[in-house]
């Protein structure tokens, strides 16, 4: 029976999805009631499958490093951000090799999730981490224009502000290419010095 609750509804309706056939996982992600600031990442690894915990794994550590040197440590802002994703199901390995990235029909199916979400918390602030997120949090482009500024958005009949991250994944390599290191140093930036984020980790010391 569907609860009168809109987040219990919520949390039901998100962890019970079996939309996608072709996924390889359940779906994974880090609900937090009442966050006023959401992280949408690409899709869960095996890892994060097997801990049923979002950024569990190297791709993680990497994240959080870059969290940590703007005053969020990891479980402060795993308390703090709800952390959701353009797939919320691990998508199985891809033929060549890493993980299959989520297919066009699978992020569509996936949409209504992240749909509801905003609806419900009306967040201040988005941050999308990789290029497929960036696109559905900011719209087109490539990393190298999304990365860097604070963009406003609006999705669900919800206005925000978005910044756009690269993956922190270990097999990206947008970080070598010259001045992206730059663009993510802004980006960071925009993050620690937005209001939804100083009000939940503090001014930058
Ligand atoms: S990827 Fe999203 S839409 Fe597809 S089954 Fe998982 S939770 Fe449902």
């Amino acid at each position: 029976m569907k609860s009168n609750d809109p987040w219990r509804a919520h949390l039901d309706e998100l962890f019970g999805c079996r939309r996608c056939p072709e996924v390889a996982g359940t779906p994974v992600s880090g609900a937090v009631r009442d966050a006023q600031i959401i992280l949408v990442g690409q899709a869960p690894g095996p890892r994060e499958q097997e801990a049923r915990r979002p950024f569990a794994y190297t791709a993680g550590r990497r994240l959080f490093e870059w969290f940590t040197s703007i005053g969020a440590e990891e479980e402060r802002f795993r308390e703090s951000v709800y952390i959701a994703a353009v797939a919320r199901c691990f998508p199985g390995r891809a033929p060549t090799g890493g993980d299959r990235p989520p297919s066009r029909i699978e992020i569509a199916n996936c949409a209504v999730h992240l749909d509801r979400e905003l609806a419900l918390l009306v967040p201040e602030l988005v941050i999308a981490v990789g290029g497929l997120a960036g696109k559905e949090v900011a719209g087109s482009g490539d990393l190298a224009t999304m990365v860097g500024p604070l963009h406003r958005c609006n999705r669900a009949g919800v206005a925000f502000d978005a910044v756009v991250l690269p993956h922190p994944s270990g097999r990206s390599t947008w970080l070598n290419v010259p001045g992206n290191r730059e663009k993510l140093g802004n980006a960071l930036s925009a993050i620690a010095t937005h209001r939804a984020f100083r009000r939940a980790f503090g001014p930058r010391v």
